[in-house]
């Protein structure tokens, strides 16, 4: 039960992080630890939220952290001074790039402007400016370094509560001494994992590639990230994975990854704004062709206007789907909108198709031999038929238009693990979301 005699403190963290070192959720597993030692009582999993991945300026996966406590008000500065020390520590301060940022709120329940603030956060571009008004208004404290753009991550974590779809996490940091080196993971145990605990962890393993996707590649602390339905089940499937290097610390997170939070349903092709992440219903009106690099590029259109859409390469199995299509098919299309150099000024990344309706495809075909059955074979553009067997002549036959199967079937598809965003819903997840919050049912021992 919550106990009044305690102060509410909701910490935000974004942007420690540069391509060579660091990783906020590390920071984050650091200050929790150090928070229970002077006596706060999560009032949640640390919150793992990935903000808009099309902010311009960000080339990783733009995820930021909010712990939730509450904590006795003679330890609020020591709280805070460990937070800047932290983050002072462990971010990579001299790269270009990283501005992090921490902001401290001292308020029970999340303002609800904060909220709308973090849901644009997470669909469009917001700004510093209108990070800093919220922060005075509610009289939150920031703390922001370099150009302090990571204050604006920082702001909406904190504003992003999670109360409907989410998802966990649980990560996994190596020794120190280790990072940088190969990570050493049993894969078959990571497979086997995955078989056992379908649907309800997932984006473990690429089926296309024969892969495991859990670990990442760079030289950050993190060895493995599992994601799932329930902090039992990421915690079970840690269990099951079996570990060739030893683990520094675990920590499970909750999460809007794997949520298409970052999705907007727009009404008209002409309301599209670059920047943002749509889902846009439309029909082809080019057919797909393939550019340079194996992309696979064509158009769709409704009354109002008419985008490129395009399924990068390693997109994979929707690459595939999206070679199919043809003029005239009805499609809802997901995923991220460009501005183009190429023929229309904007162009959608797919991250998803949905198929709603296929045209019938017809395919001309020669005119048969009234007399043997046979196809006629073409004596030239307006010259007519002829049959090979019959020798018999046609001037005036014509080709007919014949249905042919098509190799699509409507349905949902789904760009390949590997390139799927960290806001991208796989489609394990589909008939698995969550329509309220598990704020305040931590399991037992939910970090090492
Ligand atoms: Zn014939």
């Amino acid at each position: 039960m919550p106990n009044p005699e305690l102060g509410y403190m909701h910490i935000g963290l974004d942007d420690t992080d540069s391509t060579r070192q660091g990783c906020t959720t590390y920071i984050a597993a650091l200050l929790a630890e150090k928070l229970e030692k002077m006596g706060a009582k999560f009032l949640d999993y640390p919150n793992l939220i990935r903000l808009n991945p099309n902010v311009p300026w960000k080339t990783r996966g733009n995820g930021a952290l909010c712990l939730r406590i509450q904590y006795s008000p003679d330890v609020e500065e020591e709280i805070k001074e460990t937070t800047i020390e932290l983050v002072e520590a462990n971010s990579d301060l001299a790269w270009k790039g990283t501005d992090p940022g921490i902001v401290f709120l001292k308020t029970q329940t999340i303002p609800i402007d904060l909220t709308a603030f973090a849901k644009a956060a997470t669909t469009t571009i917001v700004t510093l400016k209108q990070a800093l008004d919220l922060i005075k208004k509610h009289h939150a404290e920031a703390l922001g370094y370099n150009t302090q753009r990571g204050i604006i991550g920082a702001t909406a974590a904190i504003g992003e509560t999670l109360q409907q779809d989410h998802t966990f996490e649980l990560i996994a940091y190596r020794k120190p001494e280790n990072i940088g080196t190969k990570r050493k993971v049993d894969i078959e145990s990571i497979f086997q994992m995955d078989q056992k605990l379908q649907p309800y962890t997932f984006n473990n393993v690429d089926t296309e590639k024969n892969r495991v996707i859990i670990t990442p590649r760079g030289p950050d602390p993190i060895l493995f990230g599992i994601r799932g339905e329930t902090a039992e089940t990421v915690k079970q499937a840690f269990s099951m994975v079996k570990l060739l290097e030893s683990v520094e610390r675990w920590m499970i997170f909750r999460s809007n990854q794997g949520t298409d939070a970052h999705l907007t349903h727009v009404k008209n092709l002409s309301d599209l704004q670059p920047y943002s992440s749509v889902i846009a219903k439309g029909t082809v009106s080019q057919n797909p062709h393939i550019v340079p690099l194996r992309h696979v590029v064509f158009a769709i259109k409704d009354d109002m206007a008419e985008v490129d859409c395009a399924a990068y390469e390693p997109t994979g199995a929707l690459r595939k789907i999206a070679r199919e299509l043809q003029i005239g098919d009805t499609i809802a299309v997901y995923g991220a909108v460009k501005k183009s150099t190429k023929t229309k000024p904007l162009t959608i990344n797919l991250e998803k198709i949905r198929v709603i309706h296929l045209a019938p495809a017809t395919q001309l075909q020669n005119p048969v031999c009234p007399d043997c059955g046979k196809h006629l074979k073409s004596m030239g553009k307006n010259q007519g038929f002829r049959c090979e067997i019959c020798k018999k002549r046609y001037p005036t036959a014509a080709k007919s238009e014949v249905a042919v199967e098509r190799e699509l079937e409507p349905g949902l598809y789904v760009t390949s693990t590997r390139s799927q965003r960290h806001l991208t819903k796989p489609l394990r997840r589909y008939g698995l979301e969550k329509q309220h919050p598990t704020v305040g049912n931590l399991i037992e021992n939910w970090h090492s």
